[in-house]
């Protein structure tokens, strides 16, 4: 047995290591977690789980940092509100499990259980992920009904988190959607090379470029903090082989809610490659109604920076609604 540096860890060996334990997360941020003795028990709502790469993007000695508040479980999230659910969008009635097709030209895959990172505000928080994983049998079945749908161009890789999968997971499901011929993208919905940017390997851009799928990365980035230098180094990579880089964000109480964070987040983006695609008002799930921004509250941000920023670095607002086939564009 040798001892690895830091440097030589692959991504998996990151992800094992991760931290659960909300007051050893509190100790390393030099922060006391007898202050959060009540918060703490929301752990048993959702568990906590955070990567050191991500942590260490967190301010010490502050009980406010825009990150530490995504990812702290706190006693909040007991509060019942009549309008938050347990399955806001209502996507488990799916015809094949692991299967969404609510557009007629692409269908979400959800590829995978779990994630790097539990986001509090996150809609699956209380997603049934063992009842819902796509085993071969399932995903033999989604393929052939990709197969069977002419009108279907792309697919998208969503989760959990799809990245969880191995390099070698995904080059065969990449080889397999290239036998049909229809497709003509492939898009990654993605958190993990946010809070681990060693996720983007070398490995990963080869399977995604080797093929001729057009392939699009959509991260999820929610403050300017998050854009670390790793990712930026690793993202430059990406870029440089043709990969279309976008981001998705929440707008959330406390973390984003501000015009000037809002604008930053934008301006940076697009230094690392990335351009603004979606911002999402919060779905209603049980449990994150403290991070909820109002309608009213979104749409005056948007107007602001709307007119201090160039048009292609405006994202669009967009909500979740059940009863309807698509995301829908929030207006005045
Ligand atoms: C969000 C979503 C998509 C992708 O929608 P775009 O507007 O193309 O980004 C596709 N399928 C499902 C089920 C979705 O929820
Ligand atoms: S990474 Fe995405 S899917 Fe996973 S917990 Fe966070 S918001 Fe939810």
């Amino acid at each position: 047995m040798h001892i690895l540096t830091k440097k030589s860890r692959t991504w998996q060996q990151d992800l094992a290591n991760v931290v659960t334990d909300p007051a050893t997360l509190l100790t390393m941020l030099d922060l006391n977690p007898a202050l959060y003795q009540e918060d703490i028990k929301a752990r048993r709502l959702f568990p906590m789980r955070v990567p050191r790469s991500f942590i260490e993007l967190m301010q010490k000695g502050n009980p406010q940092d825009p990150l530490l508040k995504q990812v702290l479980p706190l006693s909040q999230e007991f509060k019942q509100h009549p309008q938050f659910m347990l399955d806001p969008l209502q996507e488990h009635q799916t015809a094949i499990q692991g299967l969404l097709h609510k557009y007629e030209s692409r269908v979400l895959l959800m590829l995978r259980t779990g994630c790097a990172v539990n986001c509090r505000y996150c809609f699956r928080r209380h997603f049934p992920y063992a009842e819902n994983k796509l085993n071969q049998e399932a995903l033999n079945e989604a393929i052939a009904y990709i197969r069977a749908r002419p009108t279907i161009n792309e697919v998208i890789l969503s989760g959990g988190d799809p990245l969880m999968a191995t390099d070698e997971h995904l080059e065969k499901l990449i080889n397999t959607l290239i036998s049909i011929p229809h497709l003509t993208r492939l898009r990654i919905h993605s958190r993990l090379p946010v809070v681990l940017p060693k996720r983007l390997t070398d490995t990963l851009a080869q399977h995604l470029t080797s093929s001729r799928l057009k392939t699009i990365l959509v991260l999820h980035i929610n403050h300017p903090q998050e854009i670390s230098e790793a990712l930026q180094q690793n993202l430059k990579q990406y870029q440089a082989q043709g990969i279309t880089l976008l981001n998705q964000a929440v707008l959330l109480q406390g973390i984003n809610n501000s015009s000037s964070t809002l604008i930053e987040l934008s301006e940076k983006l697009f230094q690392a490659g990335l351009l603004p695609y979606y911002l999402h008002l919060l779905d209603p799930v049980q449990g994150a109604a403290h991070f909820n921004v109002s309608r009213q509250e979104a749409l005056a941000l948007m107007q602001i920076i709307r007119a201090k920023l160039p048009g292609f670095l405006v994202p669009k607002l967009v909500q979740e609604l059940p009863e309807q086939a698509s995301k829908t564009p929030v207006f005045a």
